[in-house]
């Protein structure tokens, strides 16, 4: 294993035997239920990743109020991690259990519009800068649709990527660049998709290989995230970035789909408002709807035409017929009307300073060649001295030390991000359960130094 520099190898393997033994001794029916689930589910979890996060036997939840989770086992826990950015908004954000209650006594599921879906298209128009709106089942969902309707729009087949994104479980995106081109994603099996046909791959901030991989005009469109967020650390983009992929994109006419999905902690826009950015496809999930399943993809006049020629003859078509329903509907406009406002992000970011300076110094203290990757209410510190300017750079991302600064934090009451250690801020979220998570990372890394 590696072991990022100025962590104790020994102290880390101690400390990750201790803290294993703790989480299975004090969850006598976590256990049991695990045991339970295995006989009934891959992995003996609901969805098979889950057994991938750090705890030996998975964080059991009884419910969640706040931005708390309490376990079978009585164990109560500062969530973080609010399910990815999923529960970004805290678990019952009380606007939201309101607009949520009323409407299910008025139909969760019926194939018919209402006036919800106007206001929402419209708000999402005036909000996020594009014209024309679709709903989605989750963000999966709508980068599929994006994706179809950018090679419907070109008659172009292949989409361009960055290097270690994600962007839901996407055939074409399971992906890598190593040194012999475009490879499927280690460990998953593409499922008949050959990725080195469909896909091309450059580093994030490479304008010099984006340029020479749009030159033959056989792109689609270009996904991204606007900030990484999904590569080990936040990656920004570099002063000019932006500018250069959107002018490349139009020059080879390439349609640019920006995945706002994770990247809305950066403010009530997105990032495409806080950078100003203007994309042909926008594409969303996890929070827009409060906790109910639900995507959203916007699109320019051009690819909404697309789609209307697409759609017009025959069986297919975009969609699901959970899609619209109005309650996940209703949970949307409850989002955008009542809870993405400037006073939310104004909590959520000061709270997010106040974790990230709390790392900071601890950083500092030990001088550990760290930082503290920031967007908005997300923090991320990864082990390197300087942000990463793309996700393929190679620095210690030292799964066992994750492990072990999860599981000494979860034993003491704090969850955070079971895939990547990140944390994120609610309107929900209490400057107690902040201070609280600096002093125990404070005790962690005194633990662990050498
Ligand atoms: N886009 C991005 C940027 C994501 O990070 C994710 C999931 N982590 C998705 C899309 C897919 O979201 P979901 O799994 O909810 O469909």
């Amino acid at each position: 294993a590696t072991v990022p520099q100025g962590i104790d190898a020994r102290s880390l393997e101690a400390l990750l035997t201790r803290e294993r033994a703790a989480w299975i001794e004090g969850r006598p029916k976590s256990v049991a239920l695990h045991e339970r689930a295995l006989a009934s589910q891959v992995n003996g979890t609901p969805q098979h990743w889950i057994r991938q996060f750090p705890p030996p036997v998975p964080l059991t939840v009884e419910r969640a109020t706040g931005a708390r989770l309490h376990d079978v086992d009585g164990h109560d826990y500062a969530d973080f991690g609010l399910a990815g950015t999923a529960a970004l908004w805290g678990h019952d954000h009380p606007a939201i259990v309101a607009a949520l209650r009323d409407q299910l006594g008025r139909g969760s599921v019926i194939l018919w519009p209402n006036e919800d879906h106007v206001w929402v298209t419209e708000e999402l128009r005036d909000r996020f800068g594009l014209p024309c709106w679709q709903f989605a089942v989750s963000a999966t969902d709508a980068n599929r649709f994006a994706l179809l309707l950018a090679r419907v729009t070109t008659g172009r087949d292949r989409i361009l990527m960055f290097n270690r994104a994600y962007h839901g479980a996407v055939e074409q995106t399971y992906a890598v660049l190593t040194e012999e081109g475009v490879t499927p994603l280690p460990g998953v099996d593409a499922g008949g998709v050959d990725v080195r046909r469909t896909t091309k791959i450059v580093e994030f901030n490479d304008l010099e290989a984006l340029e020479r991989e749009l030159a033959p005009g056989d792109v689609a469109a270009v996904i991204a995230e606007p900030v990484m967020t999904n590569g080990g650390a936040v990656v920004h983009p570099d002063p000019g970035f932006h500018a250069g992929l959107r002018e490349i994109t139009r020059r080879t006419g390439t349609l640019l789909l920006i995945d706002e999905t994770q990247t809305i902690p950066a403010g009530p826009g997105g990032c495409v408002r806080e950078l100003g950015l203007e994309p042909d496809l926008i594409t969303m999930g996890k929070w827009v709807a409060g906790g109910v399943p639900a995507g959203l993809y916007g699109m320019s006049e051009e690819v909404a035409a697309a789609a209307a020629r697409y759609t017009q003859h025959g069986d297919g078509g975009l969609g699901s017929t959970l899609a619209s329903g109005p309650l996940a509907v209703r949970g949307i406009r409850a989002v955008l009307e009542e809870v993405m406002t400037e006073r939310t992000y104004a909590h959520m970011t000061r709270l997010a300073d106040r974790y990230a300076r709390g790392i900071e110094e601890v950083i500092a203290t030990h001088r550990l060649p760290w930082h503290v990757g920031r967007l908005g209410g997300r923090v991320m510190y990864a082990f390197t001295p300087e942000p990463p300017r793309n996700a393929g750079q190679p620095y210690p991302r030292s799964a066992a030390l994750r492990e072990a600064l999860w599981l000494y934090l979860a034993n003491r009451g704090i969850a955070l991000d079971g895939m990547s250690g990140a944390a994120l801020f609610s309107p929900l979220t209490e400057e107690s359960d902040v201070d609280r998570h600096n002093e125990l990372f404070a005790k962690v890394i005194a633990e662990l130094v050498e």
